[in-house]
């Protein structure tokens, strides 16, 4: 039998808090009117929820990032405790001034690694694209809370025209991923243009929506929300989800109608100290997801994000974490935990170590429950014979991003840091071992080739030893 359809207008109403009990439905489940009656003061706030002296102190000081809770989401909150999940994740405290020596306003230098502003571009071939700075609520660990929130660093009609302009003109940019702030709480025209222009470029294969929307503020996905995505397929959306807390029937609902517009989806946490870093919780956590039909996608460290400090846990966290999902749970459910390097690394996975030991044609590995084992490797391999089908495969359009697979496929031999020839030079004049004409002693045979795929091929037909047509490129 299939399951009823679910609508936010017709379905009862599970999530609130006594305080707006006489607020009539068509309004409770009218995401307008939850925006427009969001809380933010020491006073509004108080009226739900007993806020305790660090609370206070944080609401009424200067400088803070933004508070801004939909009535929705402040019903979860427990009014009596403290240490509830979902009221650590919104309402600040004065540990939140206390500075760390690792913060940074921009810890993941996006604005360095943007060629117009508002737009990411990170890695070769997708970008992060920041259409607003508001969002429905405010997380106190956000990333990006040095524009998020900030009504003044909201972007203009003419930078989301550069934005577009430059993906237009970069072809090798095949996903675009739409955040900010939270590209949901966009009006609701606005959102339909830029993902109208978006999908009229030929080369952006996939469009993707971050958005907290869906859990702070679940009645915006209205049926009229879904018929409008559905114009723009393959579309994505990953939502965030700290604490299965915020798994309620409105959320259930939401995602519901999301998956029946064809919108897959996963989702994002962030591991916070206090809030989310334990095994039993992470597990009940990708357990609820997955029965909603979202996917666990990442487990992101916490940022070196100013105001987070009290949020972060070590690394090690992560790690038990992911030791405690991987085999014990489905593989559907674990996400992969990164972290976001600092500087502008991007997101770096991290998790425990299954490779016990290797030598040739073995491989020992261990599984979650500790058993080792041993996998025996072919001896007579040829990983050279599939290279005539690779090739019938277009190369990527934009060199230098190739990393550590450009060691492995004998494009070059190593990567040094910057100054490093300099640095070994040790200010010697050019001598008789390391003239020009001889630099050459320091290319590989078969490494540096512009025939990338096929260095041993040319070796072993004995045609050239590589010196002559390729061993200068450097
Ligand atoms: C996270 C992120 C992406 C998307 O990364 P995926 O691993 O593909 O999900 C793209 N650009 C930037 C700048 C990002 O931070
Ligand atoms: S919803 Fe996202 S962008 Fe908005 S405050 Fe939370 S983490 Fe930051």
């Amino acid at each position: 039998m299939p399951r009823p359809i679910t609508s936010p207008l017709t379905d009862p109403v599970h999530t609130r808090a006594p305080y707006w009990k006489d607020v009539p439905d068509e309004q409770w489940m009218d995401w307008r009117w939850q925006m427009a009656h969001r809380l933010n003061s020491v006073e509004e706030l108080g009226r739900i929820i007993n806020l305790t002296e660090s609370e206070r102190r944080a609401l009424t000081a200067k400088g803070l990032f933004r508070v801004d809770i939909t009535p929705y989401f402040a019903s979860l909150i427990d009014p009596d405790d403290p240490h509830c999940p979902v009221r650590k994740q919104v309402i600040p405290t004065d540990r939140e001034m206390v500075p760390f020596e690792s913060m940074m306003e921009d810890s993941l230098a996006e604005d360095k690694h943007s060629p117009v502003p508002g737009l990411v571009h990170r890695y070769p071939d997708r970008v992060l694209m920041l259409v607003t700075t508001q969002c429905a609520s405010y997380c106190r660990y956000c990333t990006r809370s040095r524009i998020v929130g900030d009504p003044t660093q909201t972007f203009s009609r003419a930078e989301f025209d550069a934005q577009i302009d430059y993906i237009e003109r970069t072809p090798q940019i095949r996903d675009v991923l739409l955040s900010g702030g939270d590209p949901m709480v966009l009006a609701p025209k606005l959102l339909d243009m830029i993902l109208g222009r978006l999908r009229a470029i030929p080369h952006v294969e996939i469009i993707r929506i971050g958005s907290r929307v869906p859990v702070f503020l679940p009645m915006r996905i209205t049926p009229e929300f879904c018929d409008m995505v559905d114009k723009y397929h393959p579309l994505w959306l990953n939502i965030h989800v700290n604490h299965p807390k915020e798994i309620t029937p409105e959320l259930a609902a939401a995602t519901d109608r999301l998956s029946r517009a064809g919108v897959p989806l996963g989702n994002q946490s962030v591991l916070l100290a206090g809030i989310n870093d334990s095994v039993a919780i992470q597990r009940k956590l990708v357990h609820d997801l997955v029965k909603i039909r979202v996917r666990p996608y990442y487990l992101y460290q916490c940022d070196l994000v100013e105001g987070a400090g009290h949020l972060r846990t070590t690394v090690s966290k992560g790690i038990e974490i992911i030791e405690g999902l991987r085999g014990h749970t489905s593989g559907y459910a674990v996400p992969t935990y990164v972290v976001d390097a600092p500087g502008g690394g991007g997101k770096i996975p991290v998790m425990p170590n299954y490779v016990i030991s290797q030598a040739p044609g073995k491989v020992v590995l261990r599984n979650f429950e500790g058993f080792i084992t041993t996998y025996s490797e072919p001896l007579d391999y040829d990983p050279y014979e599939i290279k005539a089908q690779e090739a019938l495969i277009p190369a990527r359009p934009e060199p230098g991003q190739e990393g550590v697979l450009a060691l492995l496929e004998g494009e070059r031999m190593s990567i040094e840091p910057s100054g490093f020839s300099e640095t070994h030079a040790r200010g010697g004049a050019e001598h008789r071992l390391r003239s020009g004409d001889i630099a050459q002693k320091w290319q590989p045979l078969g490494v540096g080739s512009i025939e990338v795929h096929k260095p041993r091929e040319r070796l072993n037909t004995g045609k050239g030893n590589g010196h002559e047509e390729h061993g200068s490129e450097e």
